[in-house]
């Protein structure tokens, strides 16, 4: 069986339908216990600052304002929670790594996001953003290592793709696809998407859809 499959072999309709349905804002979380009950399946964003998490956001749930509600002073260090319909809560992290953040400020992220991995089951796929003018660097890798080590499913995404060369992206996605079977937990194939052009956003919401409830 071949590592590497196609994200956009799955069905367009699927995700289309699902991400027509209305996306409300439930509540952020300063701490993992404050995370809402429920028993819809959860999708987490993670990336760091300024990989396009909100803009990725948006142009999945096509509302220019959705991701913004939770960037209210003192709500982006929370962990945000959208139940779209009733059929999938997502929950944007907060971004981690930030240039100047202090080594502090990445362990307390680190500790807030185990504490909200570690018990966890309605968890189905984190979406881990990666810049693809950067690609994979050292503020990710704790990341990927932290997934594989609790073994939570994700998916890695690659943002801002319209500003890569696309002989530059191929072999970006070659080298993180030659990377798979250092990384049990990782979906063997890649998202590349501009929130900017709309690349590759059918394509991820068909693939969420496919771990939404009916
Ligand atoms: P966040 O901090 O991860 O939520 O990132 P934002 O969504 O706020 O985006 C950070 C910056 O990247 C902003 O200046 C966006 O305009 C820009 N950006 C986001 N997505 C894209 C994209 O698909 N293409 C390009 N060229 N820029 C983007």
């Amino acid at each position: 069986m071949s590592f590497r499959q196609p994200l956009d072999r799955e069905q367009p309709e699927g995700g289309r339908l699902l991400f027509a349905q209305p996306c409300r804002f439930v509540k952020g979380a300063a701490k993992a216990s404050q995370a809402p009950d429920s028993d819809m399946p959860e999708i987490a964003f993670a990336g760091r600052s300024n990989v396009g998490k909100s803009s990725l956001i948006n142009a999945l749930v096509s509302r220019h304002t959705l991701a913004r509600a939770s960037r209210s002073p003192g709500r982006t260090r929370e962990i945000n929670f959208f139940a779209l319909s009733d059929r999938l809560m997502l929950a944007d992290l907060p971004g981690y790594g930030y240039a100047r953040a202090p080594r502090s400020e990445i362990e307390r992220w680190t500790a807030q996001v185990e504490a909200y991995l570690t018990p966890r089951p309605p968890l189905v796929r984190v979406m881990l953003l990666i810049d693809a003018r950067r690609g994979i660097k050292g503020r990710d890798a704790p990341v990927l290592g932290l997934l594989d080590a609790t073994a939570t499913p994700y998916l890695i995404v690659l943002t801002k793709c319209d500003k890569v060369k696309k002989t530059d992206l191929a072999a970006l996605i070659g080298g993180i696809e030659d990377g798979f079977p250092g990384h049990p937990a990782c979906y063997p194939a890649i998202a590349a998407t501009s929130s900017r052009k709309g690349t590759g956003i059918a394509e991820l919401r068909a693939h969420i859809a496919m771990l939404a409830s009916d």
